[in-house]
């Protein structure tokens, strides 16, 4: 028999789960499965991007109620926050994050896990990390010798890089004009992937108008010339604002699936 169903997604900062996975968050919460999000800083070393937003709490604490908020939006059942510090996660020793994780991966027994690929997005460091964090924690959850005392050993079925399609950031680009990240004065460009390496496409048109006002919860990190504070912004009709694109990176008791999917959690069990 079939048990619950469970995702976790594993990001850096606040806002990484909205833009790329808050459709698909919302989706899968609204069809009853669990949803968690692993966040591992609270975002403190940005910026207030919004001069409406008067800095009278230390950013820290403003980013994670704005978190907190879009969680809701979401349907999130659970925030877990790894407590480490904005760009800093290079300096947190590998093993002590990847145990947490393992940890929080054999207790939540999710199908699905979401995380970065190796592009970062846009190669922000602490994606990287992030990435690799979160892939070597898929892994060694599965293997019943590593850490025995964290849990039964528990294999991820699903485990998906959330991605950018070359399309999706032709067309975004296009729309506002911005494909790369200011990064202490140094351009990160987003990075797209080839469209044949994407394999599962998420249609989140029903779950759009929720994404936008999760993505408006991190009202701080969103300049007010953003494209989605426009009025005439329509995140319905906005090819890619309504899919959501992903890598299926590894597979566990599944098979892979021949053809492009729609569903991360297809052929699990
Ligand atoms: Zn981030």
């Amino acid at each position: 028999m079939s048990h619950k169903r469970t995702l976790v997604a594993i990001f850096a900062h606040p806002d990484d789960e909205a833009f790329g996975t808050g459709g698909t968050l919302t989706k899968y919460a609204q069809q009853g499965v669990e949803v968690h999000l692993v966040t591992a800083t609270l975002g403190e070393a940005g910026q207030i991007a919004n001069p409406a937003v008067a800095p009278t709490r230390p950013l820290s604490l403003i980013r994670e109620q704005e978190l907190r908020r879009a969680c809701e939006k979401f349907g999130v059942t659970q925030l877990h926050l790894l407590g480490y510090v904005d760009g800093q996660t290079a300096m947190v020793p590998p093993a002590e994050a990847v145990l947490k994780l393992v940890r929080l991966l054999r207790r939540l027994k999710p199908q699905v896990v979401i995380s970065f690929g190796p592009d970062g997005i846009y190669g922000h460091f602490d994606h990287l990390v992030i990435h690799r964090w979160a892939s070597a924690a898929v892994e060694l959850a599965a293997n019943p010798e590593r850490w025995p005392e964290a849990g039964p050993a528990h294999p991820v079925a699903k485990f998906y890089h959330r991605a950018i399609s070359q399309t999706q950031l032709t067309a975004m680009s296009g729309a506002n004009g911005r494909a790369a990240v200011d990064m202490g004065g140094v351009p990160f460009p987003f990075v797209g992937q080839p469209e044949e390496k994407i394999t599962t496409r998420i249609d989140v048109r029903a779950q759009a108008q929720t994404k936008l006002a999760g993505l408006k919860c991190h009202i701080s990190q969103l300049s007010p010339d953003a494209l989605y504070l426009q009025p005439d912004f329509d995140p319905s009709a906005t090819d890619w604002f309504r899919q959501e694109t992903f890598i299926l990176a590894q597979c566990n008791g599944v098979a892979r699936p021949a053809q492009k999917e729609d569903d991360l959690f297809a052929g699990v069990a």
